[in-house]
């Protein structure tokens, strides 16, 4: 069974997005970060997991264990980008030290 690939609105870039260039996968990540699915997923994570994980401060920030950018094709990063088991609480100053 194939599933059937939904139109949307980036479809205008197609070439560019099968190239998957740096600029493109930019474009994807932040697509994700503007997505309703991601901000009701972080939302609900918050809701689960309130306190961060690392120190036990309200946590306001969800960090991904593995970052999504690391996925190597659209599906990879959204897999990873949407996956509750790839999700942590962390507080705003825990967040910062794990980008860091
Ligand atoms: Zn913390
Ligand atoms: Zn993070």
């Amino acid at each position: 069974m194939s599933k059937p690939k939904p139109h949307n609105k980036e479809s205008l870039n197609k070439n560019a997005l099968t190239t998957k260039s740096k600029k493109d996968k930019t474009k994807l990540l932040k697509h994700i970060y503007n997505s309703k699915k991601w901000k009701e997923l972080r939302k609900k994570h918050i809701d689960e997991h309130p306190l961060c994980e690392c120190c036990g401060d309200i946590a306001t920030q969800v960090h991904h264990i593995i970052p999504f950018s690391n996925g190597k094709s659209e599906k990879e990063i959204k897999k990873l980008a949407y996956d509750p088991d790839n999700l942590v609480s962390l507080c705003k100053s825990c967040h910062l030290k794990k980008h860091n």
